[in-house]
Parts: structure tokens; sequence; C-alpha cells
């Protein structure tokens, strides 16, 4: 698709042709398939001779018109929708490995891609080796003759750990590896992995693209060689996105950047802030020139992104008494919302690891997640303030 507007208006403008009722927003095609006008004409269709659109496990207009428009923010050239993130990921890996075959990955990915990567595909002979996000020096080591992929995320959920995009897409280059990269926390609006030689680059769009706490949703975005294998695999395996959700989730996307920018507005707002409250022990946001990757995060970033953590004096009691006294912010395990939400994920999202599993990757008994929502930031920081006091008292 050749045009050169900005990814902010493609992803308002980037609509379906409308219909003969010149509506103005688009339209839901809640159809499970499609017509045909004669046998010729679907025979064709079949065959690839004429476009046509089949049935929904294949495409659909909703899901397409989503799919055109990530594209569009991720300068990638193909896509596919998934009923959710996992979804995305697991078709990321499965659609591009095969027997023997060996993945390197981040050690720092979220917590059902490690379960995929450590228990799901070595059933079929698929192994892997986890390298540190931050110590692209020691990468090269890991690799094998039959190393197929680099899999990544960055952001890390929840560590907050990055990777170097730049230095990922010159080692992929050099042994020949596809690069794949979990670009959930970013969103294609502050950073596109596809500018640094990412293959696939996947979203839960459950989080920040949805950003309203609504419907689950995962896209596959890549080079036209790796999405050829990789639609074939959805095709046939069966994870499509319902036309509903992609109807909802493209209409979210014409507001994202506006979003994004409140979102990381106050997210680094808070960090500073949480900073210097008692009983905070360490604050964590990219965009923080405490964090270890600051540097980096500014060079490939165009913001921090709307997740902060924060580890508490008190352990695992502290964030509990945190999180219970919070009645504005939601106790949830969800992320990327209008509303604030307060997760503990040592003993939520990362209990199944082991204490050893969760320090490599940053997650001690007192860290706290938080998703900063729309609310204004005083009335967050008056929430937070009660389980922040209550724990000082003690
Ligand atoms: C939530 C999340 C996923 C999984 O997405 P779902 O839509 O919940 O399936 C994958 N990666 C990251 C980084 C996530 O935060």
């Amino acid at each position: 698709m050749s045009d050169d507007r900005q990814p902010e208006t493609r992803a308002i403008r980037g609509q379906l042709p409308h219909t003969q009722y010149r509506e103005h927003s688009s339209p839901l095609f809640l159809t499970s398939s499609f017509t045909f006008p004669s046998a010729r004409a679907m025979a064709d269709t079949f065959a690839g001779q004429q476009e046509g659109i089949i049935y929904s496990r294949y495409n659909n207009p909703s899901v397409d018109e989503l799919v055109a428009k990530a594209c569009a923010m991720e300068g990638m050239a193909a896509g596919f929708a998934t009923a959710s993130g996992m979804g995305a990921v697991f078709a990321s890996l499965a659609a591009l490995v095969q027997q023997g075959d060996h993945i390197v990955a981040t050690r720092a990915v979220f917590g059902s891609t490690h379960q995929v990567l450590t228990q799901i595909l070595p059933k079929w002979g698929v192994s892997h080796t986890y390298v540190d996000s931050d110590d692209p020096g020691s990468w090269a080591a890991a690799v094998r003759p039959e190393t197929k992929l680099f899999v990544t995320e960055t952001p890390s959920n929840p560590g907050l750990q990055l990777v170097d995009l730049e230095l990922a897409g010159q080692f992929c280059r050099q042994h020949r590896l596809q690069f794949v990269v979990d670009n959930c926390f970013a969103t294609p609006y502050l950073q596109r992995p596809g500018d640094y030689g990412a293959d696939l680059v996947t979203h839960s769009a459950t989080k920040w693209m949805d950003g309203q706490g609504r419907v689950l949703g995962g896209l596959l975005l890549g080079t036209p060689e790796v999405m050829e294998q990789v639609v074939f695999f959805c095709r046939h395996t069966g994870p499509a996105m319902s036309p509903f959700n992609a109807w909802v989730i493209s209409k979210s996307l014409e507001t994202l950047h506006v979003r994004m920018d409140a979102h990381c507005r106050s997210a680094l707002a808070l960090a500073e802030w949480l900073q210097k409250q008692p009983g905070v022990e360490a604050v964590h946001y990219p965009f923080l020139p405490s964090h270890p990757q600051y540097a980096l995060a500014r060079r490939q970033m165009k913001a921090g992104g709307g997740i902060v953590t924060f580890e508490l004096a008190g352990g695992t009691a502290g964030a509990h008494q945190l999180l219970d006294e919070a009645e504005l912010c939601t106790r949830s395990s969800n992320l990327g919302d209008t509303r604030t939400i307060l997760t503990h994920p040592a003993t939520t999202t990362h209990s199944k690891l082991s204490v050893a599993e969760r320090a490599a990757v940053g997650i001690s008994d007192g860290l706290v997640r938080m998703s900063v929502g729309l609310e204004a930031v005083e009335d967050i920081q008056r929430d937070l303030l009660r389980g922040l006091t209550i724990n000082n008292r003690k």
C-alpha cells in the first residue's frame, strides 16, 4: 500500500470502502461466510484467480480493516488478527519452526509466552535458550546451527527490561535468524521494531490498542515472506479474531495516539512522584533517568509507556495492603485500560514461576505493577497514598 500519510491519519482514515449507504463510520460485518454470484465465480475465488472473501476464519472486512490499519501503523507489509494476544504469540512461534529447531529468547518474556517455550513447544521437539535482554554481547553464545528464531519483548512485562532493537536486528542478520518482537507494551505509536529489521511483530490488542478493557485480540504483522507461512498456519488452525472484536479495536486505533500521549504523561508524573514517597524502595519506568536502560529507552521509544512498577519495603504484605486500600484503582490482571489497574505479579500473573525465576526477571515480593489509566493524576495519587501511608506506619 503506497500511502504517504502519517500513521495517526491512517489509523483514522484507513477505513473500508463505503457501502451504498455512504456510512461515515465503518459498519460491522458480523457474518461467518460470504456468497458468490455464480459457481464459476466461487470456483475462481477458491482457486485464487479472483479476489473475494470466502469465510471469516480466513478473512472478513471488519478484520481486514483492523489489519490494514495496524500494518500501516507498524510499517509492516502484511498481517493477521487473532482471538487473543497469546493466539498471536503462539502462531508467531509455531508457524515458523519445525521439529529439531531451536529458539533463542530473551528471558524477560510474558508469563504465558514462557509456558509456550518451556512446556508446549518441547512436546514437538523445539527447544530454546534464554539470554539476558540487557546483555547483547552474550546472545551469540546461545546460537546453534539449528537456531531459527530470536524472540524478544521490549519493554518486558512486568520487569520493564528493554532489548536494544538496533543491536538485535544486527544480531539476527549476522546469524540469519528470524527476528520476532512482542511490541505490546510500546504499541506502534511509541516504537516500530520493523524499522530495525524485525520480521514479525506481535501484539496483545487486548491492552493499549483496545485501551478500554472490553475485548481480547491479537495481531501478527510482518514481512510478506514470514506472513505467508503465518497466514497459512492461522487459516488452517483457526485462531481468527471475531469481526466484532476487530470492529471495536479498529475504532480504538483512531484514538491510540492521543490516549498513549496521555497515559505516558500521567505515568511519568506518577513515577516521579512515587520516587519521593517513603516506603517505596525503587521505581521502574523507562523514561526515568534512574532506569538502567534510560538512554536506550530515549533512543528507541517516543515516550515511556503506560506501565510503572515499584517495589515496596513491606514485601508481599505491603503490596497486598496497597492493593486492598485502593478505592479508585482496581485490582485486576489486565493492563492498558482507561482505568488505573494494580497487580501484584509475585502472587498472581507470575506465581507459577520459582522465586529464582522471578528474581531473574526482576519480580520481587514487594513489586507492584501499575497500568496508568486516564483518570486525573491527583486522584490516583490520593488513592495510592492511603495504602502507602498505612505501610509506613508499620
Ligand atoms: C497480555 C500480554 C500478552 C497476551 O495477550 P492476551 O491478549 O492476554 O492473550 C502477550 N504479551 C504481552 C507483553 C502481554 O502483556
